[in-house]
């Protein structure tokens, strides 16, 4: 019988490069061709249509339904010039990923006749058949039906035959049903806190923006291979497989050359993103094999949101013309680094006025350290919320494993930065230096260019890089709309705590500037036990962690508790960005998606050591046995013994292994059923405390099983066969 495995390894090796889509010229000659931009609006809609659009993109205006009417039908004109035949709204349902329906712009009429439709209405608002999404009791709570919403702040496009529409997903009576409408409604309460701050350092009305610059890891596999994984199939994760003896040991892939095929699929899926308008730039090797990365340049945060949900989309589909399987999941493989996606945030003024920069004069520093220390307070007081926006089934392989960040949010400064918060600790008052040149801040020189590779910490999960923060605790695959409305929000609510008390202060004969200076001040003594400089992996870290009152919960189901806490609630609340009955239905979605990502994996890998790998090692065994007992009947007792005692031992081995892998295969089998009675938060805590150690469990057997077993029967692809070929 031939091995179907060697036959995928054979397809896989013999694989040669695709050759990328020629790009037609210069990346500016195709860069946004896809996309609704200024530049296609100036083509296909009057003057006093893009007056009015540009109005509501930049300022929030509401678009009146002739204009709507206008937009829509240049919107039409514009893509059916582009070969689309359809047009769909594009949203992010709380499954993850994003979800769309497609409709044809034509409607028939009459007989033989048909008309391209599609009006102002059509774009502003359609009604998917909304119950199958996901809704934690939302909708059965309010109203059964949910509508999706354009957001005109996120430019249209084209991809292949479809007119996409960025929209918003909400329930009839205003619930959010899905990520975006949180992060619009955080983006506008922290440019909203941050404007009025900015007014205390003499920039009035300031147009400010909360901006996002992505690091999307993910891992490519050979088709081929992949197919033959039944794990990665259903659970994007190998649930079992031993180690390869050489994996990531010799960092000899973090920037080393781009293999050929990869090299092809990065400059197609390039190609599609410039056609899209979405900035990529930076792409290289990760730390483990088969791991790459991809990033692009910041943007204001929902568009970069939803240009790296596209990305993510793309990934697969360009995958798939090489021959390849774009793994976006958090940990695909145990005992190699997992894929993050580090999310670098800051604010700024559209103008370029970036906050978390350091500044060149005493005053601008002011304004910087004033900024920083209102974003510590912020995590400090809210880090264990922080930790469950990116708590998931799948980012908890990554999170407390020695790799990327722990499962304890704190924030790294760098000696610059912490040298200039020590000395504002030590600042009383403002020092006056002469007449004419005012006041001193006491504060030294900062310098301005802080991004210093040696002073960076890797295993910071919030660490400041010189002119944004870096968060990295993000999973691979999550929707990071979803930490950044926590992150605008939390802020915001800080914020507005800070305004409020400088104001008490003004009030109480302060000068300004002697205000800001004490309440900075005090805000950042306030904060100072989430500033961290050491080693995130040590165990008296979470010691240590633990007296400074930060989140040490590293059950994903508990994590999440925080999502919910009073504290949340109050900060959701103020900045109007999520009600409390948004928040319990989401908490109500995230157990409800736990329980059933580790019950597939449960259910994948029980199959797996029945289906696949007990009969297989009860036919090496066999085989074993027929060779002993052929030396029994040659060989007297003496000789035999010595002869068989190993394949005697291996008998034994194999008998053990498998007996423990079914009793733990019929114990998943079981735990599963038991559970189907409870749901919510118990049901999650239930899979989380009982069956995922039992995973861990029957993984220890069958990868024993992998290194007795003969490898000509061995039926799935192996670790080094899933990460070197390519
Ligand atoms: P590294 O791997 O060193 O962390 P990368 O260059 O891969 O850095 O990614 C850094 C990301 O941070 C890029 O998307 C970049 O555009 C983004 N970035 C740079 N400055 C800012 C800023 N002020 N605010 C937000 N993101 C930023
Ligand atoms: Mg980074």
């Amino acid at each position: 019988m031939v091995n179907s495995r060697f036959k995928a390894v054979d397809d896989a090796v013999r694989k040669t490069p695709v050759a990328a889509v020629p790009p037609a010229g210069e990346t500016s000659g195709y860069y946004g061709s896809k996309v609704f931009n200024r530049e296609a609006m100036r083509k296909y809609l009057s003057e006093a249509t893009r007056r009015k659009i540009y109005e509501t993109i930049e300022r929030g205006a509401t678009l009146d339904k002739s204009v709507a009417e206008h937009v829509a039908a240049g919107m039409k004109r514009w893509a059916m010039d582009l070969g689309a035949t359809h047009y769909t709204h594009w949203f992010q349902p709380l499954t993850g990923g994003t979800a769309e329906k497609h409709d044809s712009f034509t409607d028939p009429r009459g007989r033989g006749a048909a008309v391209e439709n599609f009006s102002g209405d059509l774009l502003c608002q359609q009604e998917p058949d909304a119950s199958s999404f996901p809704s934690g009791g939302l909708r059965n709570t309010f109203e059964a039906r949910g509508y999706t919403a354009w957001d005109p702040s996120s430019p249209a496009f084209v991809v292949d035959d479809t007119l996409v529409v960025p929209t918003v997903f909400i329930s009839y009576t205003g619930e959010a049903l899905d990520y975006k409408t949180p992060l619009l409604r955080s983006v506008a309460a922290v440019t909203k806190a941050t404007s009025e701050v900015l007014e205390y350092f003499g920039i009035k009305g300031a147009d400010v923006q909360s901006y996002l610059g992505w690091e999307q890891e993910y891992f490519l596999i050979d088709s081929s291979l992949h197919a033959q994984r039944p794990d990665l199939i259903l659970s994007e994760r190998t649930l079992i497989g031993h180690g390869s003896s050489k994996n990531q040991q010799l960092e000899d892939h973090y920037f080393g050359a781009i293999p050929a095929r990869v090299l092809e699929f990065m400059k197609d899926l390039e190609f599609e993103a410039y056609q899209l308008g979405i900035p990529v730039k930076t792409r290289h090797n990760e730390v483990a094999p088969n791991q790459f990365e991809l990033a692009p340049v910041y943007e204001e945060v929902n568009l970069a949101v939803d240009h790296n949900l596209l990305v993510m989309s793309l990934m697969k589909k360009v995958a798939e013309r090489h021959g390849f399987k774009a793994i976006l999941h958090e940990k695909p493989f145990a005992g190699v680094n997992g894929s993050g996606k580090h999310c670098n945030w800051s604010l700024g003024t559209a103008d370029g006025i970036g906050l978390m920069s350091p500044g060149k004069t005493p005053e601008d520093n002011l304004r910087f350290l004033t900024f920083m220390a209102n974003v510590l307070k912020a995590v400090y007081d809210n880090n264990g919320l922080l930790k469950a926006s990116i708590a998931t089934a799948a980012n908890s392989h990554r999170l407390g494993a020695n790799e990327a960040p722990p499962a304890i949010i704190s924030s790294f400064l760098g000696k610059q930065v912490s040298a200039a918060f020590e000395e504002l600790l030590n600042t009383k008052d403002l020092v006056k230096i002469g007449a004419k040149k005012g006041y001193s801040l006491g504060i030294s020189q900062i310098p301005e260019l802080l991004v210093d590779n040696t002073d960076r910490n890797r295993t910071s999960p919030f660490a400041f890089t010189g002119n944004r923060f870096e968060f990295r605790a993000v999973g691979s695959s999550a929707n990071c709309g979803a930490p950044l409305s926590v992150l605008n929000a939390i802020v915001a609510y800080q914020l507005k705590q800070y305004k409020k008390a400088v104001d008490k202060r003004i009030a109480a004969g302060a000068s300004v500037q002697q205000a800001v200076l004490d309440e900075t001040r005090e805000t950042f003594r306030a904060a100072k036990e989430i500033v961290f400089d050491g080693n995130g992996y040590s165990d008296e870290w979470k010691a240590e962690a633990k007296r400074r009152g930060l989140d040490v919960e590293s059950s994903v189901p508990a994590m999440i508790d925080s999502f919910t806490s009073a504290q949340s609630i109050k900060v959701h609340k103020d900045t109007k960005v999520l009600t409390e009955v948004e928040l319990k239905a989401r908490n109500e979605v995230r157990w409800e998606e736990y329980s059933k990502k580790i019950e597939i994996e449960a259910r994948t890998v029980s199959d797996l050591a029945y289906n696949h790998i007990i009969p297989v090692a009860a036919r090496y065994q066999s085989l074993l046995l027929d060779n002993v007992t052929k030396l029994k009947a040659l060989y007297p007792e003496k000789e035999f013994k010595q002869l068989a005692s190993d394949e005697l031992e291996w008998i034994k081995d194999i008998s053990r292994n498998t007996s423990e892998a079914k009793k733990i295969a019929d114990k998943l089998d079981d735990l599963c059923d038991s559970l189907e009675g409870s749901e919510g938060r118990k049901k999650a805590v239930g899979y989380h405390d009982r069956v995922v150690p039992q995973l861990e469990a029957i993984r220890r057997h069958l990868d024993a099983l992998e290194m007795i077993v003969d490898d000509q029967m061995w039926p799935l692809p192996k670790y080094r066969e899933l990460l070197f070929i390519r």
